[in-house]
């Protein structure tokens, strides 16, 4: 079979491999369909991830079918969908023990520490699979990877329908908060540089948009807000300014979300933080959000039509990459076929 690998940063191939076989009494063999690809399998190409190891096959978000199951495996048969769970974790550490499992001590990310989806076939045990409802395509089952990491998001900033949400950036990431959130019924407020993008974030709920090439955003989110700032401010353009930019929108009491890999450090001052007592929390991929998603898609709760835009086949990962590197390119999700 064939796997897309990246040797090192920015040389990646299409490898032949051995087909992959069940070793395990509760694993299963899964013919990929389709994968998306995520900012983090840019950065693991580019050298830019500050976690990843090489050589990697990348890739975590994925859907398939069963073929095989080992002798352990239950509810599980040949031809059913599935979608993967990228989180590994240890199940007895600290943080698995306090139900933090996606900061697990122990943590494997697939595609990031561990070899990841974008090969033909992949054995992970039946904890790692969760079933694609009947009425969601396999592209629209793309989309509940992202999604679980977007619920992430506003369960750790407690997301309710008194708060205004400011979403810093509408890439994919910033729009599946954005829905998100709006869901649990706040009134959300969304920028970026590229019109377009706030275009789109217009169709999927956002209350305002915010074009930041030229506003002083810091006035216009007091203006939304009626002088009190947002209550949740969510960083994910995820660079140095951002996350200092963030700490000034928020108001007193309220919470930071920040979502950036970056290892450069932002100049911020403890009584920033103290003085209004803000909380600053991070969100990493996602703690047993597959389940609420899932259910979300089912009851067609989430629409996700005209989200992917670019679609290759597996064997086309270059020009896919190069798609999603040029600028230029109007773009939402990019996807592989298999
Ligand atoms: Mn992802």
């Amino acid at each position: 079979m064939k796997a897309v690998l990246v040797t090192q940063p920015h040389h990646i191939v299409i490898e032949e491999r051995p087909k992959p076989e069940i070793s395990e009494p509760n694993e299963a063999l899964i013919k990929v369909k389709v994968g998306g690809i995520c900012g983090s399998d840019v950065h693991i190409y580019h050298g830019t991830s500050s976690v990843a190891t090489y050589p990697r096959v990348i890739g975590h978000e994925i859907v398939g079918e069963i073929i095989d199951i080992g002798k352990q495996v239950i509810n599980w048969s040949s031809g059913d969908r599935v979608i993967v769970d990228p989180v590994i974790s240890c199940g007895t550490c600290y943080q698995c023990r306090i139900g933090r499992k996606n900061v697990c001590r122990n943590l494997k990310v697939r595609s990031v520490h561990v070899d990841g989806g974008y090969q033909e076939y992949i054995v992970v045990p039946q904890e790692s699979i969760y079933r694609i409802p009947d009425n969601v395509t396999w592209e629209d089952a793309i989309l509940i990877e992202p999604f679980t990491v977007a619920e992430q998001v506003c369960s750790r900033a407690e997301i309710s329908a008194d708060d205004l949400v400011f979403i810093m950036g509408a890439g994919p990431v910033g729009l599946s908060v954005l829905k998100m959130a709006k869901l649990r019924g706040a009134t959300c407020f969304i920028s970026d540089v590229v019109e377009k993008r706030l275009e789109f974030a217009k169709t999927q709920g956002a209350d305002e948009v915010l074009n930041v090439k030229n506003l002083d955003v810091k006035n216009e989110i007091f203006r939304l807000t009626e002088g009190l700032g947002a209550t949740v401010v969510i960083d994910s353009v995820c660079n140095v300014k951002s996350f200092e930019q963030a700490l000034t929108y928020v108001c007193s009491a309220g919470r930071v979300i920040t979502l950036g890999f970056s290892g450069e450090p932002s100049a911020i001052a403890q009584f920033t933080i103290t003085a209004r007592e803000i909380d600053v929390r991070g969100s990493r991929l996602h703690n047993n959000k597959f389940p609420v998603v899932i259910d979300y898609f089912r009851e067609g709760k989430i629409d996700v039509s005209n989200w992917i835009t670019h679609r290759f086949h597996f064997t086309a990962i270059q020009e896919a990459l190069k798609v999603i590197e040029n600028q230029e390119i109007e773009k939402g999700k990019v996807i592989l076929y298999f």
